[in-house]
């Protein structure tokens, strides 16, 4: 199966947590927490259209700026999730920088806040200097985002603080048969793109697709795409070890196929993990296992470690793999 979703962190163990998710065929990228993101290049930035943010921790938010500056001119919206506070959080960045020449500018910021029960929408725009502007609330499940081939929820937790998880989950991933594709006289070409995303609609069958001239049914062309499962990819980070958050985050990211969790802490130093309302790498492995999830990739070790990072790697694993 061809994944359509990338994902990869954009930095070490000890660096800010960061994960930017590539979704294929579509110039379109969304982050998961916005650390120091210098590691991408310019044109990547430019292609993040939504952020989600668990909680304002400098290590989560500090490259704002550096995604504002590229996308500064962008006519596509760029759209911000994240807890709370997240709102003031945004207006207190944007109000350190003076406006008064960017009023031909198109870019438009959303701001989504999301407190566990409802979802608050606040916009600023460039023509108006960024002033915000309320939209409305809306109760909220917390899929705080649905595409016609992905949603991303979200589920409120606790770091001392209100801090969100996020999960990415494909609807469904359509696979072409290409043998299949080949005997009933087909060539592999953009149309491939519109008759999925046709399929990804509910009501396909009566839709005509054009193919190098000639007309074609969907129904007449259905058997040429599988349809499986989608990828679900869980972001944790910065939550206490509660037995409420442990509870609940391993309903949340249940059969993930990659789970990307801080292990900020080693189980010797629990008590400190208490203090600072982390997990530990043994409670990052534990509820990747409750969870059944199929990876799981640690991230987001305390700078204490710093000599040591494979014993913080392997008392995850070794919980996970028990
Ligand atoms: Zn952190
Ligand atoms: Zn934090």
């Amino acid at each position: 199966m061809k994944p359509s979703l990338h994902h990869k962190l954009l930095n070490g163990y000890f660096e800010d947590p960061c994960l930017f998710i590539r979704i294929l065929r579509e110039k379109r990228a969304i982050l998961f927490d916005l650390g120091n993101i210098n590691r991408l290049k310019l044109s990547d930035i430019y292609k993040i259209t939504d952020v989600f943010i668990t909680h304002t921790h400098i290590d989560h938010f500090i490259g704002f700026d550096t995604l504002l500056r590229a996308i500064l001119r962008r006519d596509a919206p760029l759209n911000i999730y994240g807890p709370s506070n997240i709102l003031s959080c945004v207006e207190g960045k944007l109000k350190g920088y003076t406006w008064n020449l960017i009023s031909e500018y198109p870019s438009v910021i959303n701001v989504f806040s999301y407190n566990g029960r409802s979802l608050t929408h606040s916009v600023f725009r460039a023509k108006n200097s960024f002033k915000k502007e309320t939209v409305g609330r809306s109760k909220s499940d917390g899929v705080l985002l649905k595409d016609p081939m992905f949603k991303v929820k979200a589920s409120a937790l606790n770091h001392g603080i209100p801090c969100l998880a996020f999960s990415i989950e494909e609807e469904f991933h359509i696979n072409i048969d290409k043998d299949l594709l080949q005997k009933k006289g087909f060539i592999v070409g953009p149309w491939l793109t519109e008759f999925k995303r046709i399929l990804r609609k509910k009501t396909v069958e009566d839709m005509i697709l054009n193919i190098d001239g000639k007309s074609y049914s969907i129904s007449q062309l259905r058997d040429i795409a599988m349809i499986t499962k989608g990828q679900k990819i869980s972001y944790v980070t910065d939550i206490a070890m509660s037995e409420k958050n442990i509870k609940k985050v391993i309903q949340f990211v249940k059969d993930s196929d990659i789970l990307y969790c801080e292990s900020y802490f080693l189980e010797k130093d629990r008590e400190r993990a208490l203090e600072r309302f982390h997990l530990t790498a043994k409670t990052c492995g534990l509820i990747a296992k409750k969870a059944r999830a199929k990876k799981l990739a640690v991230m987001h070790f305390s700078p204490k470690y710093r000599n040591c990072p494979d014993s913080v790697i392997k008392e995850a694993m070794e919980e996970y793999s028990k």
